[in-house]
C-alpha cells in the first residue's frame, strides 16, 4: 500500500484526525482531509524528523517515520510524553539519504510501527558510529576544550537546534528562565558554552542521534560530536542505547546494582 492509501483509510475510518507526513518537496505537511492525502510521499529529500511535532499536537494522529525517526518516538513514549495508542506509526524503509548520519545508520527497516511502506532493505556496510568520537578522544583535554570553545563561540543562539529536537520538549527551556537566570542570554563565548554543555547533559541517555540539531544549525556547529560522546559514555557505563527498545527503562529512570557510581565519591 502507498502512504496516501493508508492515510486516507485512517482518516476515513476516524482512527486519527491528522496525518503528519512529507510532501514531494520533502517539506513537513499536515493533512486532515482525505482528499489531500495524495500529497503524501517519501523520497530522498525527506530529511526532517517529524516526531518533533508529536509533543505539540493534542490530537490522535498518524506520522510518517523513517527508521531513525522511530527511535525518537520510542523515546517520547518511554518518557510519557505521548501514548502509544494515540499515535499510528507509518514506518518507511530507508536506503539512506544524503546525510552524514546515514553513513553509520544501523536501521534501514522500521522495527516499531503499525504499517511498513517499502521493500525490506538488506544489511549494508556501515561506518562505525563512534569512529569520529574515538578519534577526537585522542586529543588532550586542552585541545578538546579549545575545539569546542571555538566552535561554540560561533553560535548565534538562534536555538534552532533546540526547537528541532524531538526530545527538547520542555515547556520552558532552562535558557528562557529569567528568575533565576541559570544561563545568561548574552551571546558570549562562556554563556554559549554553558548552554551547549547544559543541553547536551539534558539529552544524556535520551538523544537518539537523529542529527536534526546539527542539520539545521545555520553556523554548521558540530553538535553531533558532543552528543556522540555522551551516547558513547552512556553505552559504556550503562549498556544503554536510546530509542532501541520501548520496554527498556532509560538510565535516568532506573538503576542497577552494578551501575557506575564513582562520581558519588
Ligand atoms: S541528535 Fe540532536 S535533535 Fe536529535 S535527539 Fe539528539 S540532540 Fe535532539
Ligand atoms: S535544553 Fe534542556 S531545558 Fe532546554 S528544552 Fe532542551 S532539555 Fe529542556
Ligand atoms: S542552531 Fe547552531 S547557531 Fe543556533 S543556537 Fe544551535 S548551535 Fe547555536
Amino acid at each position: 500500500m502507498e502512504i496516501s492509501e493508508i492515510a486516507s483509510e485512517l482518516l476515513e475510518k476516524g482512527e486519527v484526525s491528522l496525518i503528519i507526513g512529507y510532501d514531494k518537496k520533502g517539506y513537513p505537511c499536515f493533512i486532515k482531509d482525505k482528499e489531500e492525502t495524495k500529497r503524501l510521499v517519501f523520497n530522498e529529500g525527506c530529511f526532517n524528523n517529524l516526531s518533533v511535532y508529536l509533543t505539540r499536537i493534542k490530537e490522535k494522529c498518524a506520522i510518517v517515520a523513517k527508521p531513525c525517526d522511530v527511535k525518537s518516538i520510542i523515546g517520547l513514549i518511554q518518557e510519557n510524553q505521548i501514548k502509544r495508542e494515540d499515535v499510528v506509526i507509518i514506518g518507511v524503509t530507508c536506503p539512506g539519504l544524503n546525510l552524514k548520519k546515514c553513513l553509520s545508520c544501523d536501521c534501514q527497516n522500521p522495527s516499531f510501527c503499525d504499517y511498513t511502506i517499502g521493500e525490506k532493505i538488506g544489511e549494508k556496510e556501515k561506518m562505525d558510529k563512534f569512529a569520529e568520537i574515538i578519534e577526537f578522544e585522542k586529543k588532550n583535554p586542552r585541545e578538546r576544550w579549545n575545539y569546542f570553545k571555538n566552535e561554540f563561540s560561533r553560535c548565534i543562539r538562534c536555538y534552532a537546534c533546540r526547537q528541532v529536537c524531538p526530545l527538547c520538549y520542555c515547556e520552558t527551556c532552562i535558557v528562557d528562565v529569567s528568575i533565576p537566570q541559570w544561563i545568561s542570554k548574552a551571546n558570549s563565548s562562556s554563556s554559549n558554552f554553558i548552554f551547549h554543555i547544559t543541553r547536551a547533559l539534558h539529552l544524556a541517555g535520551r538523544c537518539v542521534g537523529c542529527g536534526e540539531c546539527e542539520r539545521v544549525c545555520p553556523m554548521n556547529i558540530p553538535l553531533s560530536l558532543l552528543n556522540l560522546k555522551i551516547e558513547k559514555d552512556v553505552f559504556e557505563l550503562f549498556d544503554y542505547t536510546p530509542g532501541k527498545d520501548v520496554d527498556l527503562k532509560p538510565p535516568f529512570q532506573t538503576f542497577k546494582k552494578g551501575d557506575y557510581n564513582e562520581f558519588i565519591g
